[in-house]
């Protein structure tokens, strides 16, 4: 027997069109479409204005249980169903994040979907593919600069050095840089300070590049980052500063949305790529509102389970803008049922109907928790190899008897191209016709305390909340500031719903510990840090990148 083909065999492999035929068939005029190769192209959305009509798609967000080591197939999903709709006769596009370098070298591996269900060039977009992610850093590390050089020249403003809150940035994980003293070597070599480097992906930067509804909006939120404070415990923001116009700048072709291709061709905007701990999670606001005026469905995603990403889809990105989902599909897995269900990786390949009703609490509780937002949500059983009839079969049963709406997915195997997904594109297409009545969780008006004691206990399932004395100084500061009107942004394991990662399945009578806060003025928003956070990833023992190379064509090697 063969190995099985990889992602990177599959892409490869897969036919790919020239993307001007991609646009053309997605209603882009030629010329809103700005070439990046013959695969690639950013959308210029002046461009697009006069030729989009007054469509406005709707939004299906897709979200999963609490994610397992196992692999849950969010992207895949995402990629399969946006396929399905399409071989349903449906005018769609799919909108999702662009991958991060520092997790592909690492050990998470592309983030352009699985199996035939993937976007294309997959080797492009999981390595430079239009070089927003360099634009995105070298805006932040700008920034940086300037902000060490105001110090250096004689720092009018009066920053504490002490207390500058923005890191520089590099798209790598790399721990060494985690803490670090800059400015040593004398008095012309600037003013020596504690400092550090966080992972792109998790820079406010990268936050508000994916909450701008536009150019000016951009332009806005970049000026509203605070950078630290002053000796006296004033913020200092960029506008202090007097540097958002050059940031916009480097960023004025980076915000413009990239199209590319899935394997069946359905059209596809990549674009921004924040983390889904520090930050929303959710590719750009500009490109889920261009694909929201091309397509009549849009299928998007946002990061880790619904706990964490579609929370945050619903309470923070569609504040900011006119995306509220339609419908939710939930992705789970007869591995991550078993795991929630208490067996171990090792023992996941063997059949198990017992562990998979043991697990299901978990799934139970993303999916009332959707249910929440006024949305109904649609199951979406992400079908691996080692899969019983009788698992599958169990799991739609009780899907049915808890009154939600279920389907198995074999895109992964099949294709959405092919007939895999079509029980879930009509269950979504029924979720869709159903009447909606999206709502946030909370309002804006309760003070943050409150809003994260709601999403403790109304998301979560947790007793209540417990705040560290930093982080209760904090919440004052916060309120003192007038920054109480933002939403919260969550930063906890995606593991469990509790803070403890090890607490896997639907665990009852805890406490989620808030260690500190940190405001995101620009993004507009409050992260809530629980537990420890990663905001600058490490590499493994054994990194992706041992397996990596180029063949004799130029090619990638090991790309997944
Ligand atoms: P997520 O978006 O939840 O992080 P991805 O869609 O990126 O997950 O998938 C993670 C990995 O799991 C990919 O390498 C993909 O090929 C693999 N994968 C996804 N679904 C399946 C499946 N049904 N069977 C086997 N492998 C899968």
């Amino acid at each position: 027997t063969h190995a099985p083909a990889s992602d990177l065999d599959i892409a490869r492999a897969a036919p790919i069109r020239p993307i001007e035929d991609i646009a053309a068939a997605a209603g882009i005029p030629a010329e809103a479409l700005e070439l990046y190769g013959r695969y690639k192209a950013k959308i210029d959305i002046a461009a697009l204005d006069s030729a989009a009509g007054t469509r406005l798609g709707k939004v299906v967000l897709v979200s999963a249980m609490s994610p397992t080591p196992a692999g849950e197939g969010k992207s895949t999903c995402t990629v399969g169903l946006a396929d399905s709709l399409a071989r349903a006769g449906q005018r769609v596009m799919i909108a999702l994040r662009e991958p991060s370098l520092g997790p592909i070298l690492g050990m998470k591996g592309g983030a352009t979907g699985g199996g035939y269900s993937q976007v294309l060039p997959m080797e492009d977009i999981n390595l430079h593919f239009t070089g927003d992610f360099h634009a995105i850093t070298s805006a932040n590390n700008t920034l940086m600069a300037l902000v060490d050089n105001h110090i250096y020249q004689g720092n009018a403003l009066g920053i504490d050095p002490r207390r500058i809150t923005v890191k520089r940035v590099l798209d790598v994980n790399d721990r060494a840089l985690r803490e670090v003293v800059i400015g040593l070597g004398g008095p012309t070599q600037g003013t020596p300070r504690q400092d550090g480097f966080d992972i792109t992906v998790a820079s406010e930067v990268m936050a508000v590049f994916c909450l701008a509804t536009g150019l000016q909006d951009l332009k806005k939120r970049l000026a509203a980052i605070t950078i630290g404070y002053t000796y006296d415990r004033k913020p200092v923001t960029v506008a202090d500063l007097r540097v958002e116009g050059a940031l916009t700048m480097l960023l004025k072709d980076a915000i413009k949305p990239n199209l590319v291709q899935s394997i069946a061709g359905t059209p596809a905007l990549v674009h921004g790529g924040p983390f889904a701990n520090i930050a929303h999670g959710c590719n750009s606001v500009i490109a889920t509102q261009t694909a929201r005026r091309l397509a009549d469905v849009v299928v998007t995603e946002a990061g880790f389970g619904a706990d964490l990403g579609a929370e945050k889809f619903m309470d923070i990105k569609a504040r900011y803008a006119d995306v509220a989902p339609d419908a939710v599909v939930v992705v789970a897995t007869i591995r991550a049922l078993k795991m929630h269900g208490g067996v171990a990786k090792e023992d996941l390949g063997k059949p198990d109907v017992a562990a998979v009703e043991a697990g299901v609490a978990n799934l139970r509780r993303h999916v009332h928790n959707v249910e929440k937002f006024g949305i109904t949500p649609v199951v979406a059983i992400n079908k691996f190899t080692t899969d019983t009839d009788e698992e599958l079969a169990w799991v739609l049963k009780w899907c049915a008897a808890e009154g939600i709406s279920a389907a198995v997915a074999d895109v992964w195997g099949e294709g959405g191209g092919g007939a895999g997904g079509d029980d879930l594109a009509a269950a979504v297409l029924a979720a869709l016709d159903a009447p909606g009545s999206f709502r946030h969780l909370y309002s804006l008006e309760l003070s943050v305390e409150e809003k994260i004691r709601t999403i403790v206990q109304e998301i979560y399932g947790a007793d209540g909340v417990d705040f560290s004395v930093p982080a209760l100084r904090r919440l004052a500061e916060i309120e003192a500031n007038g920054w109480g009107g933002l939403p919260v942004c969550m930063a906890k394991t995606q593991y469990s719903f509790s803070d403890d990662a090890t607490k896997l399945g639907a665990p009852k009578g805890f406490t989620i510990h808030v260690r500190d806060l940190i405001p995101k003025t620009g993004a507009g928003f409050i992260v809530a840090l629980t537990g420890a956070v990663m905001t600058m990833p490490g590499l493994p023992k054994e990194p992706a990148a041992l397996r990596m190379d180029v063949d004799d064509d130029g090619g990638a090697v090991g790309l997944f």
